[in-house]
């Protein structure tokens, strides 16, 4: 049973994850090698967690009780009473590997680790510890705590106990899970991104502007964004990424990132975090770069 959770990385993903693990009642530690991610991640959570007051979603003396209940660190001794420690770090694979080299010593023997890779092989990730029978990928969704599904990726040792109480934890803290295997950008990005790479494609041919193409698939799909604010939410690097695992992985040219993707990250415009990207986001309103 899973008590005691840690999170590794405290970025986007992570804040969001120990936002949803605190408000579920869970302890949480927390860990950065940044002081100042570890900050920012926990004015974050405070935020998102008045959001919730204020939409009465949950009350105030449970938003202070969840805040209480994330603790921060730059260190990974107090991962030593983990159940469950899950990775969500930069998506990069030496970066990930170096923590599991750094944090599986660390661990009790029975602990599960996961990581919540958008990308990368569960497989090659758990292959680098000394616990792949226990090793899962758990990817949950930006914002995490809107956001429903938790996309469970089995390697091809994990364990069916070590599934199954992943699974079991996930409904715990309220969201849903889908199994996928552990191929390429698993379910959600394998389908999302080459149609974000597309409309980036859409653009990149003059069919249509941003605005137009944006507008399109709000009201002609009823997508609640456009595929190109939704790549600048994102990230494009992040995007850039996923194209890439999914070209290399799967070796089809169909997957073959846009050159104008490849453009707007070379010049740092990569989205909303950057303040530009297929928006410029530094006025009262986004205005659309192209
Ligand atoms: P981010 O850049 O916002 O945060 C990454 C954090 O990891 C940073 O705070 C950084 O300081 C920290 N970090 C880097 N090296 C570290 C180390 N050695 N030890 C501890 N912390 C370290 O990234 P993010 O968007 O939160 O993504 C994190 C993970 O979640 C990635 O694997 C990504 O693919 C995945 N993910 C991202 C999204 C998304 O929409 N952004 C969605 C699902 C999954």
């Amino acid at each position: 049973m899973v008590q005691h959770v840690g999170i590794i990385g405290a970025g986007q993903m992570g804040n969001g994850i120990a936002h949803v693990f605190a408000v579920s009642g869970y302890d949480v530690l927390l860990s950065d090698i940044s002081e100042e991610a570890l900050k920012k991640a926990l004015k974050k959570v405070e935020i998102n967690l008045q959001r919730q007051t204020a939409k009465g979603l949950i009350t105030d003396e449970e938003a202070v009780a969840a805040l209480a209940r994330v603790r921060t660190t730059t260190g990974l001794e107090g991962f030593a009473e983990m159940d469950l420690v899950i990775e969500a770090a930069t998506e990069n694979e030496q970066v990930k590997i170096a923590i599991f080299q750094d944090l599986c010593p660390i661990l009790k023997p029975e602990a599960i680790l996961a990581t919540n890779t958008s990308s990368i092989s569960i497989t090659r990730l758990a292959s680098t510890t000394d616990r792949p029978e226990k090793f899962i990928g758990l990817h949950f969704m930006n914002p995490v705590p809107v956001m429903k599904l938790v996309e469970l990726i089995r390697g091809i040792a994990t364990s069916e106990e070590t599934y199954h109480t992943a699974e079991a934890f996930i409904e715990k803290i309220g969201k849903t899970s889908a199994s996928s295997e552990d191929f390429p950008a698993f379910i959600v990005n394998r389908l999302l991104l080459p149609m974000i790479n597309e409309a980036i494609y859409t653009l990149y041919e003059g069919v249509g502007s941003v605005e137009a193409i944006d507008k399109a698939m709000r009201l002609g799909a009823n997508h609640p964004m456009g595929p190109l604010q939704l790549a600048d939410f994102i990230g494009l690097d992040t995007c850039l990424s996923i194209m890439q695992v999914l070209y290399e992985g799967l070796a089809d040219t169909k997957y073959r990132p846009c050159p104008l993707l490849v453009k707007y990250v070379e010049a740092g415009w990569i989205g909303q975090k950057a303040g530009r990207g297929f928006y410029d986001y530094r006025g009262d309103v986004p205005v659309p770069t192209r």
